[in-house]
């Protein structure tokens, strides 16, 4: 048997030690959801190794400094509107929910069908079902009926910063977002001044690509 608690454990306090892991309120979030239990029997094993993995159909689950640090940049309280686009197992959206102290809402959208069904149930079992709303479509068109958002979190590079995930953002509102650029992907921090997206930018990063359309 594996002591999943223990790794978990180590694994914080190494981000912790790597200046990733900045605020209690992340750490915490971080050591109330069980990676583990969202990942298939055969890749649980490797549940508190920093590493992204291979889900179904040919997605990832992020590796854990890099969930740490997008919450820290998304600077979540109590209470917030987030929007996750690109939900695969469910894992992030659990991470922010517990960094909310579970008050608020988490809509997420993924683009499988089979991914949504499989977030779902893991987000069920653990009982994340009343704060986070998943949803199956093409999240690069944010979700209309539920915005604004005073958060939204893109787990998936896209080429530019999508305008209809920018019209839903709030006006004081954070979106942290990949962006492919020529060689590489580049992690950013989007806010909102005037109407006009203010762009900053955090580190290189490796994300599966978004499906994008603009239409
Ligand atoms: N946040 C996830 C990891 C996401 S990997 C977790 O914690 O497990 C990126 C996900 O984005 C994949 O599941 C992929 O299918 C999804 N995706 C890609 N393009 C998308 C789009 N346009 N709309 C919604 N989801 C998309």
């Amino acid at each position: 048997m594996i002591d999943f608690t223990s790794a978990r454990r180590r694994l914080i306090n190494m981000l912790k030690d790597e200046g990733i892991i900045k605020s209690d309120r992340v750490e915490r979030a971080m050591l109330n959801v069980p990676r583990e239990e969202f990942l298939p029997n055969y890749l649980k094993l490797y549940a508190y190794e920093d590493t992204p993995l291979e889900i179904m159909y040919g997605q990832t689950i992020s590796a854990p400094h890099m969930v740490a640090m997008m919450c820290e940049l998304l600077g979540l309280k109590p209470g917030l509107r987030v929007l996750e686009v690109g939900t695969g197992t469910g894992y992030h959206a659990a991470v922010c929910a517990e960094a909310m102290e579970r008050r608020g809402v988490v809509y997420t959208i993924e683009y499988y069908p089979g991914l949504a069904l499989y977030a779902t149930q893991n987000l069920a079992r653990l009982g994340y079902l009343d704060i986070v709303h998943v949803f199956t479509g093409d999240g690069s068109r944010g979700l209309p009926k539920y915005a604004p958002f005073d958060r939204i979190l893109v787990t998936a590079a896209a080429p530019r910063v999508p305008p209809q995930l920018f019209n839903q953002l709030s006006s004081d509102g954070v979106m942290v977002i990949p962006i492919e650029e020529r060689f590489t992907q580049v992690l950013y921090v989007v806010t909102k001044e005037d109407d006009v997206p203010h762009m900053r930018p955090v580190t290189y990063v490796s994300f599966v690509k978004m499906r994008y359309s603009e239409e």
